[in-house]
C-alpha cells in the first residue's frame, strides 16, 4: 500500500535582500543581517559583488573607529586560548569584538582551522562577540580583500575591537599589519635559539611581542625567552617613530598578563594617537591598499585577456626550459596585452 503523502511543515526559504535592508540591518547591530552581508562580501558572483560594493559605500561612513588588533603565531602558540580569555574580558568591560581570520591556506582547502568556532566556544556564544572564520576567495590576495572589507562591515555594525587573526608562517602576516591598527606577535618560549621559531620578518612586524604558556614551569623560559626577543627587537628599527616595540610574558590558560597586554595595546593606541602616527598609518594603508587591488584586478584582467591567455602555456615553458629569459617572455605577454614597456 503506497504510504500517504506526509506533510512536512514548509521549509521557509531565505528571501534575497536589498542592499537598503542590508545596511539598515548590519547599522541596527541585527547578527544574521550582518551574517549574510559577510556572505555577499564573499561571494565571487558579479552580481553580488556589485551588491556588496553599494553596501560598503552606504557603510564606509559608519566604519573606522574600532581598535584593530592583528595577531599572529605559529600553530599551537596559544592564539585561540588567547583570543578567547582576551574576548572575554573585553567583553565584560563593555566592548564588542570581532575575530576574524586570514588563513592563506585556506583559498587551497576551502576551509579553514582559523576562526573555527569549536576553538574558541565561550566566546562564540558570547552575545557581544562575533567569530568569523577565513574567507577561502582563491588566493591570498583575494581572502585578505574579503578580510578587509569584512572588518569594514564589522565596524558599521558597531564592533569596537575587531581582532584579525593570522598564522605565523611568513605568508599573511604583511597583509595582516596592512589592516590592522596594533600587531601583536604570540611566541612561545622554545628550547634553544629563541628567534628560530618565527622569521625575522615576522618580528619586525611586531607593535607588541607576547610570550604566551609563562605559567607553572615554564615561567623563568618564558622570562628568559622575553628578555631575548627585547635584545633581538632592539636592534631593529621601529616601524614607527613614536612606538618602540614591547616584549612581554602572559598566560592565556591562567589569564595572567592579559590585563597589562591590553593596557599595552592601548598604551600603543594612544602614543599613535597623539604623535599623529595613527592617521598617517590608516591613511598609508589605504593607499597601499588600492595599489594592491589595482595589481589584482590588473593581473586578473591580464590573464583573461585573450591574446595574453593563449600566449601564457607556450612562453611559460619556454622560459621553464631556458629558451628565452623571463624579462623577454614577461615582455612579449605585456605587449600581447597592450602594455609597451621598451
Ligand atoms: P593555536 O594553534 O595558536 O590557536 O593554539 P591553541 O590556543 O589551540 O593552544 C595550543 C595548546 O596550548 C592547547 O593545548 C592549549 O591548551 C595550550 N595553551 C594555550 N595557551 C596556554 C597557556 O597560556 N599556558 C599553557 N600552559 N598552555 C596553553
Amino acid at each position: 500500500m503506497p504510504h500517504p503523502a506526509i506533510d512536512f511543515p514548509p521549509v521557509a526559504r531565505r528571501r534575497d535582500l536589498t542592499v537598503a535592508e542590508f545596511v539598515q540591518g548590519v547599522l541596527a547591530g541585527d547578527r544574521v543581517t550582518l551574517g549574510r552581508a559577510i556572505t555577499l562580501v564573499e561571494s565571487t558572483l558579479a552580481a553580488h559583488e556589485t551588491m556588496a560594493q553599494e553596501m560598503l559605500l552606504q557603510l564606509l561612513p559608519h566604519t573606522g573607529r574600532a581598535l584593530r588588533l592583528g595577531i599572529t603565531g605559529i600553530p599551537g602558540a596559544g592564539k585561540s586560548t588567547f583570543i578567547e580569555a582576551l574576548g572575554g574580558r573585553l567583553t565584560s568591560l563593555g566592548h564588542k569584538v570581532a575575530v576574524l581570520a586570514v588563513d592563506p591556506s585556506s583559498a587551497l582547502s576551502g576551509g579553514s582551522i582559523l576562526g573555527d568556532k569549536t576553538r574558541m566556544p565561550d566566546l562564540s556564544a558570547n552575545p557581544n562577540a562575533f567569530i568569523r572564520p577565513s574567507p577561502s576567495a582563491g588566493t591570498l590576495g583575494g581572502v585578505t580583500r574579503k578580510t578587509r572589507e569584512t572588518l569594514l562591515v564589522c565596524e558599521a555594525s558597531g564592533f569596537d575591537v575587531v581582532i584579525i587573526e593570522t598564522v605565523g608562517t611568513g605568508q599573511s602576516e604583511t597583509a595582516v599589519d596592512d589592516m590592522v591598527d596594533c600587531f601583536l606577535l604570540l611566541m612561545v618560549a622554545g628550547a634553544g635559539d629563541e628567534l628560530q621559531g618565527i622569521k625575522r620578518g615576522v618580528l619586525e612586524l611586531a607593535d607588541i611581542v607576547a610570550v604566551n604558556k609563562a605559567d607553572g614551569d615554564n615561567i623563568n623560559r618564558a622570562e628568559l625567552a622575553r628578555q631575548q626577543y627585547a635584545t633581538g627587537l632592539h636592534f631593529m628599527r621601529p616601524k614607527v617613530p613614536s612606538w618602540v616595540p614591547q616584549v612581554v610574558t602572559c598566560s592565556a590558560k591562567t589569564g595572567i598578563g592579559l590585563d597589562e597586554l591590553w593596557t599595552l595595546v592601548q598604551a600603543h593606541g594612544k602614543a599613535l594617537s597623539e604623535s599623529g602616527d595613527f592617521a598617517v598609518h590608516r591613511q598609508q594603508q589605504l593607499v597601499r591598499w588600492m595599489w594592491s587591488l589595482i595589481s589584482e584586478r590588473l593581473l586578473t584582467a591580464m590573464r583573461e585577456h585573450r591574446a595574453v591567455r593563449e600566449r601564457i602555456l607556450p612562453l611559460e615553458l619556454a622560459v621553464a626550459q631556458g629558451q628565452v629569459t623571463a624579462l623577454q617572455a614577461a615582455t612579449a605577454l605585456l605587449e600581447a596585452f597592450g602594455v609597451n614597456i621598451s
